[in-house]
């Protein structure tokens, strides 16, 4: 047993040192993929149950290092934020995803929603770099709708959270609307929804899916859909896999909807297509 033990022990620390080196070599290979332009930006469609209709897009970085399988957001935006390389990777994104926008956002009136992280808000002058980013496109701030995760008032009431309501005030100031990703599974999401300066809540895939635990899966989407109605949010539901699914949001008056079943994030040439094919 005690020989089990040991090697338990030297397994371990051979695993936390191969994840170690796995992610410096992530973040070395990163910092060389955005100087590089290796990075891309694809879009996924939001639409409108009612109609079909296609209203929004969601922004979702791509990382195919040459030869090699692609690498996933998952994975490399936490690491990405650890390093302090979202600054940079998350400009990036804004400035790819505003341009690309422009003109679905001319002919369409289709706006563009950009993944936000916590570490990524709390930069000095973010607030103004995605004012600039918007004008240099010159593209109103109702343009873009910016994610956050409840994760960004982590540290409640301290002088970090004020300077992130700041900027969330300001961008709102400016038409931009803010949305919560994943909502529904952060620990205290009703409290941040009194914070929090919201325009949208994205309803998590748990609850889309029913593969939350716990409870009748179909209340808790139900509650969240009535939450957001009644509070005037707009409610996106999340990772709509199936047309049972997609009808039963619709009998629960949730009109917004993302997920495989409509369409897989695609490159912006793809969207384009399909943007003139259905006409926004
Ligand atoms: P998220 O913001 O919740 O994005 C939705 C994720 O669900 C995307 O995964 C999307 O491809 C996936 N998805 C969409 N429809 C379905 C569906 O029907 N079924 C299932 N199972 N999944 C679906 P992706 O692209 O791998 O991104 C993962 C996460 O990485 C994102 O979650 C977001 O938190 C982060 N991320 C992606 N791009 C960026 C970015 O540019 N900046 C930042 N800060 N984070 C990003
Ligand atoms: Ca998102
Ligand atoms: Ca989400
Ligand atoms: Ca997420």
């Amino acid at each position: 047993a005690k020989a089990a033990g040991k090697n338990r022990v030297q397994e371990y620390t051979s695993a936390l040192a191969a994840d170690r080196d796995r992610r410096t070599r992530l973040i070395t290979d990163l910092r060389r993929a955005l100087a590089a332009e290796e990075l891309t930006v694809h879009y996924q469609p939001v639409v409108e149950l009612t109609t079909g209709r296609i209203t929004a897009v969601e922004a979702l970085v791509r990382w195919v290092p040459p030869g090699q399988p692609p690498i996933s957001p998952v994975e490399f935006i936490p690491v990405a934020e650890e390093s302090g390389l979202i600054g940079p990777l998350g400009a990036w994104v804004l400035r790819r995803a505003l341009r690309d926008a422009r003109m679905w956002h001319q002919r369409y009136g289709m706006s563009v929603g950009v993944n936000v992280s916590a570490r990524q808000l709390r930069e000095p002058g973010i607030a103004q770099l995605i004012l600039d980013e918007l004008a240099a496109q010159r593209l109103p701030g109702a343009a873009l709708v910016v994610e956050i995760t409840e994760s960004v008032l982590v540290v409640n009431d301290g002088p970090e959270a004020a300077a992130v309501l700041a900027v969330l005030d300001r961008l709102r100031e400016h038409g931009v609307r803010i949305a919560v990703d994943d909502f529904g599974t952060g620990y205290s999401s009703l409290a941040y929804l009194r914070t929090l300066p919201v325009d949208v809540l994205k309803i998590d895939r748990a609850f889309v899916q029913g593969s939350a635990r716990g409870g009748d899966p179909a209340a808790f989407l139900r509650a969240i859909v009535q939450l957001g109605r009644s509070l005037g949010l707009r409610t996106v539901a999340e990772a709509v896999e199936t047309p049972a699914q997609a009808s039963r949001l619709l009998q629960m008056h949730c009109t917004l909807a993302q997920g495989y079943f409509f369409s897989r994030p695609i490159a912006a040439d793809e969207l384009g297509t399909l943007l003139a094919k259905t006409g926004g």
